[in-house]
């Protein structure tokens, strides 16, 4: 679980919420220059959602998951659409709080790799680049055993990454390791993250990865920016 100290984008979440406004949200990373992330966004409506986004809150059934929930943001989505018991974790508790009194029913602070949660669902939820939690793609065995555990059968992974080679300028800029594996830190006001792995993955290696693990991986979506919408089912 995150350490509140630790913890910028659940500062800046509930600062947001509770007062309308926060100070800049800021992420460094090994890939790009500082940047800053609007924590409106963190706040997004479904108006305001990505469509890749939007594809995937209509794909969901049953019972559902939203891993890495934030805000709430996909969670209420669902509820306004008619989903009854969404389940949303997030290890901040911070961001817990807010998605709470936001209306998140079933929220809870959770890490999602932890061997004491058991239950199984119909959707895995994983927006907003949510894969990345695997870190590495050493991780990304490891998360994807992880999600099989969580589902009943029949059930489905839904998940938004991106193909970020893009972001290299030549052959010599690519990193020894898989290049969608990035370091990042956020900051906000004098608070610091650790430093912390963050996958993305391109739709090539994740099909790679599923099909060792007996996963269909199927492209539900592709957007301009190299960003694309997958579900992940058990042959
Ligand atoms: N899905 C939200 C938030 C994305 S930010 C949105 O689209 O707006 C990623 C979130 O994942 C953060 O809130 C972070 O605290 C959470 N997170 C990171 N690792 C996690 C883990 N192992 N288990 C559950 N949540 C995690």
């Amino acid at each position: 679980m995150l350490n509140p100290e630790k913890d910028p984008m659940g500062h800046a979440v509930s600062d947001y919420w509770l007062t309308g406004r926060a100070d800049k949200l800021i992420v460094k990373s090994d890939v790009t220059e500082p940047d800053e992330i609007p924590v409106s966004c963190l706040f997004r409506t479904p108006d305001e959602m990505p469509a890749v986004e939007i594809k995937a809150l209509e794909k969901c059934r049953g019972s559902v998951l939203d891993i890495g929930a934030g805000t709430g943001v996909h969670s209420l989505a669902l509820k306004a659409r008619g989903f009854g018991g969404v389940k949303s974790i997030d290890i901040s508790a911070l961001s817990v709080d807010v998605m709470r009194s936001r209306g998140v029913e079933r929220a809870a602070c959770l890490d999602f790799f932890d061997s004491g949660f058991k239950q199984k669902y119909d959707t895995l939820l994983f927006l907003m680049n949510g894969i990345g939690i695997a870190g590495t793609l050493a991780g990304l065995d490891y998360f994807l055993n992880c999600c099989i555990e969580h589902l009943n059968p029949g059930g489905q992974i839904l998940l938004d990454s991106s193909d970020i080679s893009y972001m290299f300028d030549s052959s010599e800029a690519f990193p020894d390791h898989y290049y969608g594996e990035v370091l990042y830190q956020m900051i906000y006001k004098d608070i610091y993250s650790d430093i912390f792995r963050w996958l993305f993955v391109d739709f090539n290696t994740l099909r790679k990865a599923c099909s060792r693990f007996g996963l269909n991986c199927t492209l539900l979506m592709e957007e301009e920016n190299n960003s694309y919408l997958a579900r992940l089912s058990p042959v």
